[in-house]
């Protein structure tokens, strides 16, 4: 009989990060995926990252996780969008040749250290039946076979009763060609959660031999491309170009002519889409004034005759998807080798799972991933991670959890955001969602997580070694420019006009400055020479953001402060004097963890959160 700490099902962007999360920690674990030929699939758009997006890439692969090194692997055009704004908005992308990003994803976790791969639908999750809380007790596969474990971790995707629509056709799948998985959706039904129902889309895809590439706006990649990993210093393969086209006139009325076509578009239909990544339907319907909008032709390999073309997801019937698609300037004898399609699908109210992506229903069940109502690789595997450590930490140091709050990492805002106010639609992150955005940025995810990663034996040492390194090298870079002086009549000689105040500055002070940075004051120091592009833009950062960044410490100090302050989960909110019976309704339902989550559930009044600062004082 096998018995394992950890099984996780599914092997998406949330099952591969955390299955080797688990195994990092040293559960022995096992991974359950439908196909193990489509681990690592990019169910939609070949590419990983963009704003915010590209962070949580960055947080991954500081604690350690395995996303930024297989998109480093496989990205074949790197841009770094936003770049226009300031380094908190910034947004690495890469586009990834579709073949490569998989074969690299399955050679990193076939090969995994601790972790076994088999592959296997998981029907059914057995609950102890004799214990006083509910808990994990086996995972049961199409197969018959009963697997005993103490944890499971469910990353199924859009494959819980996944239903395809295009035009008036109905096909039951979790994608294109792969059978949802209806079982195990049930049996979260028949486990109590609540579960809602939500839909994505993909655009067809277009034979790129069939595009006339001559008159489209090229878009090339960065040069030199900068990767995602903190492992990596650069990127060894060649890179491609991008093209964008646009929509045309032809193109709105053939849409708006055809909506009643458009399964999501008829009037019974209420499933919710993600409301940012928009299908052309949406585009035309939402923006009537908007002439034309444009779309991105996006390679889908180096070897591949695939073009994606992002911004023209739909669901009509495959000849008005033709003509949508011969209506755009290039694509007039185009051929699409696959239509677009819409998924409609089952996900669970995060508002059922602790930070620590555990369900409150069920001790031992964790859930990431689109499961809990997100979209997107990255969102997915940043779940991912979290659970995979926790359920690992469960099996292995009992009592030890692994969470990150809201200022410490894009992936602590999206949890907290998932469990404190759930979501009725697809979530996706944006920098907006944060208060301190200024410090979640993409160039220092090393910095905020690393070390905290570290105390969980969650990475590796040579990742460690590569963080004491740069820590190292921005305090000598640091002190070398403490150390040289100068003036602004001297700086004029040089052309910098800083301030005709005469204060006499250090070079480090002259980086909060704007338009200085270490190119333009390199003269005040020979050893100003001597560091890392990585190393260089760190230490400006981190300069020209120093007086934002004061003021937002505050701000953390105060919501660390409520956040500390914990709310025992056999509270007894009777107890509690001066709460209101709707308030006491929505705690008891959300067994927030602290008082600071209390505090960012819809409803729950300033006045409560005193009343309950009272109480939890008195009890102690
Ligand atoms: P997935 O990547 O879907 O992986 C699920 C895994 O679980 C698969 O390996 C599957 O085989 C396995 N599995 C399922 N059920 C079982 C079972 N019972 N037993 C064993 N294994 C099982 N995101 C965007 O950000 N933008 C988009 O435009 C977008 N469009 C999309 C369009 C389509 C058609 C689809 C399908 C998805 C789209 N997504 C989009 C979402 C994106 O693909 C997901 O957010 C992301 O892949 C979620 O990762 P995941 O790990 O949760 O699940």
């Amino acid at each position: 009989m096998s018995t394992y700490d950890v099984v996780v099902i599914g092997g998406g962007h949330a099952g591969c990060e955390a299955a080797a999360a688990a195994a990092r920690v040293g559960a022995d674990t096992l991974l359950l995926t439908g196909s193990i030929s489509t681990i690592g699939e990019m169910s939609c758009n070949p590419s990983i990252g963009g704003i915010a997006k590209g962070t949580v890439v960055k947080e991954v692969d500081a604690l350690g996780g395995v996303m930024g090194l297989v998109a480093d692997q496989a990205s074949i055009h790197f841009r770094m969008l936003n770049k226009r704004k300031g380094p908190a908005v910034w947004g690495p992308r890469a586009q990834a040749d579709r073949k490569l990003y998989r074969a690299a994803m399955q050679d990193i976790i076939l090969h995994y250290k601790g972790l076994i791969v088999e592959e296997e639908m998981v029907e059914d999750v057995l609950i102890s039946e004799n214990s006083e809380a509910n808990r994990v007790k086996a995972v049961v596969t199409t197969s018959g076979r009963c697997i005993y474990t103490k944890n499971v971790v469910v990353t199924t995707g859009t494959f819980l009763k996944g239903m395809i629509l295009i035009g008036d056709k109905r096909i039951p799948a979790g994608r294109v060609n792969e059978k949802p998985a209806t079982g195990l959706a049930e049996n979260l039904v028949k486990l109590g959660f609540n579960i809602l129902r939500f839909k994505t889309g993909t655009p067809p895809r277009i034979r790129k031999s069939t595009i006339n590439f001559a008159g489209l706006e090229r878009q090339p990649g960065d040069y030199p491309p900068v990767p995602f990993s903190y492992l990596n210093d650069k990127i060894e393969r060649p890179q491609i170009d991008c093209f964008i086209t646009h929509t045309s006139e032809k193109t709105r009325k053939i849409v708006l002519d055809n909506l009643s076509l458009s399964p999501v578009h008829q009037s019974d239909y209420k499933t919710l889409g993600p409301r940012y990544c928009v299908s052309i339907t949406d585009r035309f319907v939402k923006f009537p004034k908007r002439e034309k909008h444009q779309v991105f032709l996006e390679p889908e390999g180096l070897d591949s005759d695939l073009i994606y073309p992002s911004g023209i997801g739909c669901s009509f019937p495959e000849n008005i998807q033709l003509k949508i698609v011969r209506s755009i300037p290039g694509l007039e004898e185009a051929e699409i080798t696959r239509p677009g399609y819409n998924i409609e699908y089952d996900v669970v109210d995060s508002r059922e799972l602790y930070r620590t992506l555990e369900t409150k229903k069920i001790s031992g069940l964790y859930l990431a991933g689109q499961i809990n109502g997100t979209t997107g690789y990255e969102e997915a595997a940043g779940q991912g991670i979290i659970a995979g450590i926790n359920a690992a930490l469960s099996a292995k140091n009992p009592g030890e959890e692994f969470v990150l709050d809201r200022s410490e990492a894009y992936i602590g805002v999206m949890i907290d955001d998932l469990v404190t106010t759930g979501t009725s639609e697809p979530y996706r992150l944006f920098t907006s969602r944060s208060e301190y955005r200024l410090a979640l940025r993409p160039d220092n995810a090393d910095l905020r997580l690393t070390e905290k990663a570290n105390k969980f034996s969650l990475i590796s040492d040579q990742r460690l070694r590569r963080l004491l390194d740069k820590t190292k090298s921005m305090d000598r870079l640091k002190n070398v420019l403490s150390s040289v002086k100068i003036t602004p009549a001297e700086l004029q000689k040089h052309r910098i006009n800083v301030s005709q105040d005469g204060v006499i500055r250090s070079g480090l002070e002259l980086l909060q400055f704007p338009g200085v940075d270490l190119d333009r004051i390199g003269f005040l120091h020979e050893d100003l020479q001597d560091f890392s592009q990585e190393v260089i833009q760190q230490v400006e950062i981190e300069m020209k953001y120093k007086p934002y960044l004061s003021r937002q410490d505050l701000d953390i100090k105060l919501f660390r402060q409520k956040e500390n302050i914990k709310i025992p989960q056999d509270i007894n909110y009777d107890e509690v004097g001066g709460l209101s019976s709707e308030v006491k309704e929505k705690l008891e339902k959300f067994l927030p963890s602290s008082v600071g989550m209390a505090s960012r559930i819809p409803g729950i009044t300033p006045a409560a959160i005193t009343s309950l600062i009272i109480y939890l004082k008195s009890r102690k």
